[in-house]
């Protein structure tokens, strides 16, 4: 149970007990003495403790502190109780020391067992001072039964309270638990159901792209070749060289998809082979941009690698192949002529190389998106399979290390692998 909540339903039932009370000490006929000032007493400390209590419950201190508000709320109600049971004891017609019931059983609600047997210890020796008082000074026998009795029922009671507290709390948890779980699970189906969703958008995208990207060259290159055998002798010389520049790099295109199309299967039944050894990281980063500058004249790719830039432990082929995919890119999804840099330097036992452009940049929402299997941006005019980073981000990975993404829209990209530097003994 709650101990907050507990409180606040006590405190709650203080102020119902407060006219009560103040009526019970009112029409009370006490005898000579001091009876009826301690009355008014006790009455006092409670009302104004009630009213404490009341507001301390639904106070920020009271939310905050739940065990300490509860073990000063049970001392409070103990001392009120014990109090009314000594002043009343003069009352012979009433069972006034029962009250004392009460008391237990909230503290058996708090504290469970063990807080029902410390009032029940706590109360034995007041019933023996409250039947002491009575047979002193009202000239009565003394009654050790009642103190007996009650204290033996008082342990009872608060054996069975206190257990049937610890049950309700002990099923409330596992009721709680199973409400998370089912919880978890709902959430779990959920997104299994969101990724088939989106798997099956993919395979669709996929379809339709590959359909297009298999299509567009080999139109190009059937129309090229049909055009140079039917009209081969009308065509120039340079008219001749163009048409079959075009085959060439149409089917070079072709030739690139399959490649990707081979490599993510192998990717995702584990057989894509590496062959590790020692690269020298500057040299492959010089000899892709240079050759992504013979590639497009228009473009400049400036390289930054520093003297002495360790070297790495990896296939010089699968990383060249990730530096190919980020240049490339950088300039197919920056405007003509933008300029792209590559910049390489160790950092902390890492070496990273960043492939900056000043392209359309990258929505922060796609930049997940793009390193997953056929994931392209929404919307891209520019050709592609959308496997090229996600076959990067496969090679990065196998070589222990990561590609990743920091982009803003209309700012450009900046493309970073990052890989463990060669230990040099
Ligand atoms: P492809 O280029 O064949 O589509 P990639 O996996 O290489 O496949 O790239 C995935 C997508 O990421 C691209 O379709 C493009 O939308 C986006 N992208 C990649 N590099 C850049 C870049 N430098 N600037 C802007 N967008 C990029």
């Amino acid at each position: 149970m709650q101990l907050r909540f507990l409180e606040r339903w006590i405190s709650l039932l203080r102020l119902v007990a407060i006219p009560f009370v103040l009526a019970a000490v009112a029409v009370a006929s006490y005898p000579p003495g001091a009876w009826e000032t301690w009355a008014w007493i006790t009455t006092i400390v409670f009302v104004i403790g009630s009213l404490g209590f009341f507001v301390l419950a639904r106070s920020d201190l009271g939310r905050r502190h739940p065990v300490q508000q509860s073990i000063a709320a049970q001392v409070f109600d103990t001392v009120i109780v014990v109090g009314y049971v000594l002043v009343f004891a003069f009352e012979f017609g009433l069972p006034v020391q029962q009250i004392l019931y009460i008391d237990l059983a909230a503290a058996s609600v708090r504290f469970g067992v063990t807080g029902g047997l410390i009032i029940a210890a706590v109360s034995a020796p007041i019933l023996a001072v409250f039947a002491r008082i009575r047979s002193v000074h009202f000239d009565e026998p003394y009654s050790w039964k009642l103190v007996a009795f009650q204290t033996f029922f008082e342990v009872l009671m608060a054996l069975i309270v206190g257990w049937l507290v610890h049950r309700l709390s002990r099923e409330g948890m596992e009721a709680e638990a199973r409400a998370a779980e089912a919880e978890r699970l709902h959430e779990a189906e959920r997104r299994t159901v969101e990724e088939l969703r989106r798997l099956s958008h993919l395979r669709a995208d996929f379809v339709s792209l590959v359909s297009h990207e298999v299509r567009t060259p080999l139109a190009a290159v059937i129309g090229s070749a049909r055009t140079l055998e039917h009209r081969w002798r009308e065509l120039s010389p340079e008219q001749r060289d163009r048409f079959l520049a075009l085959i060439g790099d149409e089917t070079e295109r072709l030739a690139a998809l399959v490649r990707e199309v081979t490599d993510t299967s192998r990717i995702d039944s584990g057989t894509f082979s590496y062959t590790f050894g020692d690269v020298d990281l500057a040299a492959l980063v010089d000899d892709a941009v240079a050759a992504a500058e013979v590639a497009r004249e228009s473009v400049t790719i400036a390289a930054k690698v520093p003297a002495g830039l360790p070297h790495v432990e990896g296939d010089p082929v699968r990383l060249r192949q990730v530096l190919t995919n980020l240049i490339d890119n950088a300039v197919k999804y920056s405007p003509e002529g933008a300029p792209v840099e590559v910049r390489a330097e160790a950092v902390n036992g890492h070496v990273t190389v960043d492939v900056v452009d000043r392209g359309s940049g990258i929505d922060p929402r796609d930049q997940l998106l793009i390193f997953e299997r056929f994931g392209r941006v929404h919307g891209t005019s520019k050709p592609g399979t959308g496997l090229g980073l996600y076959i990067a981000r496969a090679i990065a990975e196998a070589h222990g290390g990561t590609l990743r993404v920091s982009s803003r829209i209309g700012a450009g990209s900046t493309f970073t692998l990052d890989l463990p530097a060669r230990r040099t003994s």
